[in-house]
């Protein structure tokens, strides 16, 4: 989608703190971290919500990106918190399909 900003970001055409990648997905800081870790992982492919993900590989990397960020950040000993705000009445800003992922403190209920 052209004038969508989170395909820019997975095309590269708008820079963003990266933090993952793989295949079918990328991951990047929230420019507006709400906790210590904030960050979004999407799938690179535009989808517009959570319920328009068809391809098994998409999601199957979607959660390997979940597992290796944990790690990669050292926080799958603690824990995270992992949200997807889908359409109006979930508060979803950003048609393009993210979840957030949330960590690196004691997080409280109702952060986004
Ligand atoms: P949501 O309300 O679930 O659609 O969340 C959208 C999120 O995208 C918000 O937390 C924003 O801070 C974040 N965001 C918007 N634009 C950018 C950007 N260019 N780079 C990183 N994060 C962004
Ligand atoms: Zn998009």
């Amino acid at each position: 989608m052209s004038d969508c900003i989170f395909c820019k970001i997975a095309n590269k055409e708008i820079t963003s703190d990266i933090v993952y990648e793989n295949e079918n997905v990328i991951a990047f800081k929230d420019l507006n971290p709400r906790v210590k870790i904030h960050f979004l992982i999407i799938p690179k492919k535009h989808y517009d919500t959570i319920l328009d993900i068809d391809d098994q590989n998409v999601m199957n990397d979607l959660f390997r990106a979940i597992r290796e960020i944990a790690k990669k950040y050292n926080i799958d000993k603690n824990g995270f918190r992992i949200i997807n705000n889908c359409k109006e009445d979930g508060g979803q800003e950003v048609m393009h399909m993210h979840l957030h992922m949330l960590g690196g403190e004691k997080l409280k209920t109702n952060i986004i």
